[in-house]
C-alpha cells in the first residue's frame, strides 16, 4: 500500500488504491521537476550528472526520458512564470536564470551585495512577477552538486526579486538551510522549508510559514510543521491550499491549518514534487534515482 491515511481529509485528495508507478530510473540525484502542460512534458534536475531530463507520455506506459541539456550548470530547482517561462536555480553558475521561449536566458541574480550567492535551490513566482528563492548552500558543499567553494555572504538567505527594479530583498536571514518554496493559493502565505538537519544530527526538519500583506510586507515566520522522517526539500501546494512535501519516506500532506492529513509512501527517499498530466492531477516525484507518478484527486496551485 503506498497511501496512508492520518486524517479522513485525504481520501477526498488521493484515492487508497492509488499506485505509486515508477517511470524511470537512472539520476544520481533527481530534482526539481516542472511541468509543461501546453507540451505535455516534464523536465526535471539530475544534479550530480549535471543534466536536465525530459520525460514524455506514450499513451499509458512509463513513458520516455531523454536528455533534455547536457551541461546543465548543475540545476536544481525549476518554476515556470506566469508567461510560461523556465526559472532555474543553478549550483554551478550560483545564479538563477530564466529561459525565453527562445531558449536564450537572462540572469536574474548573481549577488547578494558584492558577495556571490550561494547556490540557489528553488524558486516560485508570484502573479505580481517577483521571484522568490531560497539560497542554501549544497551546491558549495563539495563537488558533486557543483564546485566546491566557501559561502561569501555567511548566511543562507530567503530572497525575492522585485518584478520592476529587479533588486534582491532579504525575506528571510534565520534558516539554516532553506530550500523548497511554495505561496498558498491566494499567495496570502509562504511556505519555506528549512532542510538544516540534512547536514546536521540536531538540525531543522520544519516548514515555515509567512503571512503576506497586501501592501508587499510580510510577518511570522513561525513553524508550520515538522517533516520526519527526513527534512522537507521540496513542495507544492493544492489548489485547496494543502501543502505536499517531499520527506524521506515519500510525501507527506497537511492541510493549512498544519494537520497531518496522509502520506504517499515512495521506496526512495523523496528530493521534490510537482503536479501536471492532462488533468494536472498527477504527481510527478523526483525521489533519489527515480522519477515516480502517483495520481491523485486534486491539481495544484501554480508551478
Ligand atoms: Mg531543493
Amino acid at each position: 500500500m503506498s497511501i496512508e491515511c492520518a486524517d479522513p481529509r485525504f481520501t477526498a485528495l488521493v484515492s487508497s488504491d492509488s499506485a505509486v508507478e515508477r517511470l524511470w530510473t537512472g539520476a544520481r540525484w533527481a530534482e526539481g521537476p516542472v511541468y509543461f502542460g501546453d507540451s505535455q512534458m516534464l523536465l526535471f534536475s539530475d544534479i550530480p550528472n549535471n543534466r536536465k531530463l525530459r520525460w514524455v507520455p506514450d499513451g499509458g506506459g512509463a513513458g520516455q526520458v531523454t536528455e533534455f541539456t547536457r551541461q546543465a550548470n548543475f540545476s536544481n530547482g525549476h518554476t515556470r512564470d506566469h508567461q510560461g517561462r523556465l526559472l532555474a536555480c543553478e549550483h554551478g553558475t550560483r545564479r538563477v536564470v530564466r529561459f525565453g521561449r527562445d531558449g536564450v536566458s537572462q540572469v536574474l541574480a548573481t549577488h547578494w551585495g558584492v558577495h556571490r550567492l550561494n547556490s540557489p535551490n528553488d524558486v516560485v513566482v508570484a502573479r505580481d512577477g517577483s521571484i522568490w528563492f531560497t539560497d542554501p548552500t549544497y551546491g558549495i558543499l563539495s563537488d558533486v552538486e557543483g564546485f566546491k567553494a566557501e559561502p561569501e555572504y555567511g548566511g543562507a538567505y530567503v530572497f525575492r526579486i522585485d518584478p520592476r527594479s529587479g533588486a534582491l530583498q532579504v525575506i528571510a536571514d534565520d534558516f539554516v538551510q532553506p530550500n523548497g518554496l511554495a505561496f498558498s493559493p491566494d499567495e496570502s502565505r509562504l511556505y519555506v522549508a528549512d532542510s538544516g538537519g540534512s547536514h546536521l544530527p540536531q538540525g531543522p526538519h520544519h516548514i515555515r510559514v509567512f503571512d503576506l500583506q497586501a501592501d508587499g510586507t510580510w510577518r511570522g515566520g513561525e513553524v508550520f510543521a515538522v517533516v520526519s522522517p527526513g527534512v522537507p526539500d521540496g513542495m507544492r501546494v493544492d489548489t485547496l491550499g494543502n501543502l505536499w512535501t517531499s520527506a524521506a519516506d515519500g510525501i507527506h500532506c497537511y492541510a493549512p491549518e498544519g494537520a497531518l492529513l496522509g502520506k504517499i509512501l515512495v521506496p526512495e527517499v523523496v528530493a521534490n514534487l510537482c503536479f501536471g498530466g492532462p488533468e494536472g492531477r498527477t504527481l510527478f516525484i523526483t525521489a533519489t534515482t527515480s522519477l515516480y507518478r502517483c495520481e491523485v484527486l486534486v491539481g495544484c496551485a501554480a508551478g
